[in-house]
């Protein structure tokens, strides 16, 4: 088939990569001049497939939309309708059933796609800074105490005390007040920006291949019928006998009138900072439970990242979300960094209610969505890639199909 690819970022360059391998001919349209400059360029690079996040903690007493305030203060949103609707649709997926059910559904797509990633890189022999192992370190009772019981979110670890963390990882010494952690050996993290663009230049000399940057998608194009038969860029039209749409933000517009799906847009920063030549850098990823803080190595350098914002965010929030960011994570591993190098990046994400990403055919013939990956888009690209690559050759996928399907969201469903 000849397939366009739209988005030339991680989710986008593993498709084109897996759609490729089965003999199809892609074209990936890219408006940017190089790949991974959008959402996926300064990402945590977290890649844990039993801690994928949800966009909501499950329901735990308080109903409806109070619940929602009550428990994400991670999250920051204005109030127009739009937004109205989709915390209420947030709300909804806080009930403990749906909740677990979703969990579950995100989790099984992220340990198929996290193997499929590993696997890939056994194969190629790709190396991509990748590190084993994350620990949730504690320093609060109250919240030491509730994590003791949430049996879905600890799975596949071991409890530690304050002492058996500092052995696991000496980096975490000037932690004040540590009570312990849970130790998630398997858990992985990696330079999900570089793996895809090594993925990318295997593929650059394939004839099947046809890479087109500095090219913006402006809408879609349908016969008579309504079929998707290709897409208007700047540069002409460009026909082919299915569109994938993996470019994240700019898939919204491409949608309007199109296809009605719950979505927002999530900010977020990570700060990048050179580590220290010493003993004291984390050998692991580190989550600070009660202070949202997530810490990866990358190579020689740690991104921090931690809250996230749905709708709009002004200047004064984002300035003073970085500067709490910045001040947590330098209390928290003083001698780890070189502190006053740091930089700052913001990247955007859309999101569903329910966490789990678009993934499939929509009911516009000839178009397909990979969109909507939320804050786990490189965790689940690789599989998101072999689902899809499935689903439009009309095979078996090795996780159900329906759970991820933008077509959850419509009205007969
Ligand atoms: C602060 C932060 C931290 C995160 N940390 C993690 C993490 O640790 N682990 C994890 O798994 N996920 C994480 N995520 C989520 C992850 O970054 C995203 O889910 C992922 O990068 C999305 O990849 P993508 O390829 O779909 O989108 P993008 O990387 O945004 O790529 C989309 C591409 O499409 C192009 N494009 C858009 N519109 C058009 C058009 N009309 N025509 C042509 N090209 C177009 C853009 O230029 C862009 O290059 C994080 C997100 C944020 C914001």
């Amino acid at each position: 088939m000849q397939i366009i690819v739209v988005g030339a970022g991680v989710t986008g360059i593993a498709v084109a990569y897996s759609l490729l391998k089965r003999g199809h001919k892609i074209t990936l349209i890219e408006s940017a001049s190089s790949p991974n400059q959008g959402c996926s360029f300064g990402m945590a690079g977290f890649m844990g497939a039993l801690s994928v996040q949800m966009l909501c903690s499950p329901f735990k007493g308080k109903a409806g939309l109070a619940s929602v305030f009550a428990k994400t203060r991670r999250l920051g949103w204005d109030m127009s309708l739009g937004h109205m609707k989709f915390l209420r649709a947030l709300a909804n997926a806080r009930s403990a059933d749906k909740w677990k059910k979703d969990r579950n559904s995100l989790v099984e797509l992220a340990r198929y796609s996290v193997a499929l990633t590993e696997f890939e890189s056994r194969l190629q022999d790709l190396t991509f800074e990748q590190i084993y192992g994350l620990l949730r370190v504690y320093t609060n009772d109250t919240v030491w105490e509730e994590a003791h019981k949430e049996e879905e979110a600890r799975k596949g670890g071991e409890w530690l005390d304050a002492q058996q963390t500092l052995q696991v990882d000496g980096s975490l010494e000037n932690v004040q007040n540590m009570l312990g952690s849970f130790w998630m050996p398997q858990e992985m993290s990696g330079n999900g920006s570089y793996f895809s663009k090594q993925l990318q230049t295997l593929n650059i000399a394939d004839p099947d291949l046809t890479m087109m940057y500095h090219t913006s998608v402006k809408s879609l194009i349908r016969s008579a019928e309504g079929k998707v038969t290709g897409v208007e860029t700047e540069k002409g039209e460009i026909s082919a006998d299915c569109v994938i749409l993996s470019n994240n933000l700019g898939a919204k517009p491409l949608l309007n009138g199109l296809l009605d799906l719950p979505l927002q847009t999530l900010t977020g920063w990570t700060i990048t900072v050179p580590t220290q030549p010493l003993n004291s850098v984390p050998q692991h990823s580190l989550l600070f439970e009660n202070k949202d803080v997530l810490v990866t190595r990358l190579g020689n350098r740690l991104r921090i990242s931690g809250r996230f914002w749905i709708g709009d965010v002004s200047k004064d929030l984002a300035e003073k979300t970085v500067e709490e960011l910045y001040q947590g994570a330098c209390k928290l591993l003083p001698q780890s960094a070189q502190w006053s190098e740091s930089t700052n990046w913001t990247g955007q994400t859309l999101i569903h209610p329910d966490s789990l990403p678009s993934c499939g055919k929509t009911s516009v013939e000839g178009l397909y969505l990979n969109i909507a990956h939320g804050l786990n888009g490189w965790t689940l690209a690789s599989g998101c890639a072999e689902l899809l690559s499935d689903v439009i050759e009309e095979k078996s996928p090795a996780v159900d199909p329906a759970l991820y399907s933008p077509e959850r969201f419509s009205k007969k469903n």
